[in-house]
C-alpha cells in the first residue's frame, strides 16, 4: 500500500471517529495502568464493571497493596484470568512503591521491567496516560492491518514496526484508538461491516463485502452475467 492511501486511510478514519481515545475509565495514570492490565484477555466493558468499586478502595500503589491479594480478587473476580492479574497488581504496586516513589514510570524500559506489564501495556499507557506517539497492537488492530493492507504482518510485532514507520506522522498520537475501534465495531472478526466502513474503497481486503449498489457489485454482477450468458451460447451451439 503507498504512502497516499495510507494518509487517506487515517484522514477518513479521523473524519469518521472524531474523538478517538480509551473505553477503559480511569482518572489518574495509575488507575490507567491497572485498567490495562485486568483488559488483557478480557473486555473493556468487563473491566469498566469493577474498576468504579476497586477505584474507590485503591486508586494508589499504597492502598492497592494494602487491600492484598486475597481482598483485591474480590473485586475484580469478574474478570478472567483474576489469580494471575491479583497477583502481578499486588507485584506491581509495590515496584511502583520501591522504584518509583509510588508513580507510573514515563518510559518504556522503567514500564516493560513492571510486573505484569509487556509490550502492549507499555505502548497502551505511553500514548493514552503521556500523549507518545506509540501503537499498541492488540487482537483487533492485528486483523485490521492484515485487512487491509495497511500494515499486514505474520506477528504483532511485525505489525507494530510496520505502524510505526509507515503511518503519516500527524495521526501516530491517535492511529491506535482509531485503528481499535474500526476493529471493535466496524472490522469486526466475523462479518465485517464493510457496507457501512468509511474506508471501503480504500481498504484492500479480498474478502470484504461489498454494498449491492458499489461499482465494484455491478462490475462482478456483470461479469457473472458475461460468463452465464457465455455458457448459454455454448449450450446452443452444442
Ligand atoms: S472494508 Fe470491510 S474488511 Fe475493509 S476495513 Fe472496512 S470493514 Fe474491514
Amino acid at each position: 500500500m503507498n504512502l497516499s492511501k495510507r494518509l487517506k486511510i487515517f484522514e477518513r478514519l479521523a473524519q469518521a471517529i472524531p474523538n478517538p481515545k480509551t473505553e477503559l475509565n480511569y482518572r489518574t495514570p495509575f488507575e490507567l495502568l491497572v485498567a490495562v492490565v485486568l483488559s488483557a484477555q478480557a473486555t473493556d466493558k468487563s473491566v469498566n464493571q469493577v474498576t468504579p468499586e476497586l477505584f474507590k478502595v485503591a486508586a494508589t500503589p499504597e492502598k492497592l497493596l494494602a487491600l492484598g491479594e486475597e481482598g483485591l480478587k474480590r473485586y475484580i473476580r469478574r474478570i478472567g484470568l483474576y489469580n494471575t492479574k491479583a497477583r502481578n497488581l499486588i507485584a506491581l504496586s509495590k515496584a511502583l512503591l520501591e522504584r518509583h516513589g509510588g508513580q507510573v514510570p514515563r518510559t518504556r524500559k522503567e514500564l516493560e521491567a513492571l510486573p505484569g506489564v509487556g509490550r502492549k501495556t507499555a505502548n497502551v499507557v505511553l500514548n493514552t496516560a503521556f500523549g507518545e506517539p506509540t501503537i499498541a497492537v492488540d487482537t483487533h488492530i492485528f486483523r485490521v492491518c492484515n485487512r487491509t493492507g495497511l500494515a499486514p504482518g505474520k506477528t504483532v510485532r511485525e505489525v507494530e514496526e510496520k505502524l510505526n514507520r509507515y503511518t503519516p506522522h500527524k495521526f501516530k498520537r491517535i492511529a491506535h484508538h482509531l485503528l481499535i475501534l474500526l476493529g471493535r465495531y466496524t472490522c469486526t472478526a466475523r462479518a465485517p461491516k464493510c457496507a457501512k466502513c468509511p474506508i471501503l474503497d480504500l481498504c484492500e481486503y479480498p474478502a470484504k463485502c461489498l454494498p449491492a449498489s458499489s461499482p465494484q457489485d455491478i462490475d462482478s454482477i456483470s461479469a457473472g452475467q458475461k460468463l452465464q450468458d457465455r455458457k448459454r451460447m455454448a449450450g446452443r451451439q452444442g
